[in-house]
């Protein structure tokens, strides 16, 4: 759904959000399908969702929610009453407070989504504050065997992935070069959103001449995961901005999984027990694990940490 929609949206598909952020007709549907199905198969359930159908029942949003009615439509059957789908939306908006919960980024990377380039479909599972599942769904990215598309799934001690499509999953491992010099590091495209200007300076600091791998969305938790890139840096652009947990859920734990290790810039775990946002943390560092203290050391040299 989300594969067909990208490169077809009009200018009633898309509106900024009170947050100056863009949201596209299949955030919402995403959301809507997601929660659906993950209740058709559980029942009823906590989630944390990015969207909430509030912004759809806005006067002058009308054409958006139908296109975003139309969507889920396309997946749930043509009966699906539009009531219906703004509640699937709304199962999203849990607050991050309780003992187990679903966080979802229906579209992660919607910058990237709009510009054509890659973004994801992001869902975790967190128990007592500790993640415990995380599916990262990525149909744009490129794969070593020249498909496109890969799903990554991380559980309690693997990390699989399925790529173009395949039937088969493959075991995900990371993998670094024996020097930290060598390393690659992946960040965001949007300097908005990571600070371009430290991240060349830690890699600097480090030795790195590689020029930084920059791919929207959480896809770049997937090429860590996966050893495209040994180093993920997510560094803050402003002191007061709080990472969101739907941002960060699942593509921490495939990292995790597949062997690799992910902080924030002072080092401390990510803790996802202060509702929908990571409270008590600033900015991400992922890496293949052997020389994470290294480039933490790096970022907080350079951070003034
Ligand atoms: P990326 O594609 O990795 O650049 O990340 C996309 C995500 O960045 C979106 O889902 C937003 O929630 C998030 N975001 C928005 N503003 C900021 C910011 N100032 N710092 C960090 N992340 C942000
Ligand atoms: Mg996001």
């Amino acid at each position: 759904m989300c594969d067909r929609t990208q490169g077809r949206l009009l200018a009633g598909d898309t509106l900024t959000k009170g947050d100056h952020s863009p949201v596209t007709v299949a955030d919402f549907a995403t959301q809507a399908v997601v929660a659906a199905a993950l209740t058709d198969v559980l029942g009823p359930l906590t989630m944390v969702g990015e969207e909430a159908a509030a912004e759809l029942q806005e006067p002058g949003n009308a054409s958006l929610r139908d296109g975003v009615v139309e969507l889920v439509r396309g997946e749930r059957g043509a009966g699906v009453a539009p009531d219906q789908v703004l509640e699937w939306i709304d199962l999203g908006g849990a607050d991050g407070d309780d003992d187990r919960y679903w966080t979802l980024d229906p579209i992660d990377g919607t910058k990237g989504f709009l510009r054509g380039d890659q973004y994801a479909i992001a869902l975790a599972l967190v128990e007592d504050g500790e993640v415990v599942l995380g599916v990262l769904g990525c149909p744009n990215l490129p794969n070593a065997d020249g498909s496109r598309g890969a799903v990554f799934a991380a559980t309690d001690g693997t990390c699989s992935a399925w790529y173009g499509g395949a039937a088969a999953a493959v075991p995900v491992r990371v993998s670094a070069p024996a020097t930290i010099a060598e390393a690659r590091f992946c960040e965001s495209v949007e300097s908005g959103h990571s600070d371009h200007g430290h991240a060349a300076q830690i890699a600097e600091r480090l030795g790195i001449t590689a020029p930084p791998y920059r791919i929207d969305s959480q896809c770049k938790y997937g090429a860590v995961a996966r050893g495209d890139a040994s180093i993920y840096l997510r560094l803050p652009t402003r002191a007061d901005y709080r990472e969101k947990i739907w941002d960060h859920a699942a593509g921490k734990f495939v990292v995790e999984q597949a062997g690799g290790r992910v902080t924030d810039v002072t080092g401390a775990p990510l803790d996802f027990r202060h509702g929908r946002t990571l409270a008590h943390n600033s900015g991400v560092v992922a890496t293949a694990g052997s020389f994470h203290d290294d480039v933490v050391d790096a970022v907080r040299a350079v951070l003034g940490i």
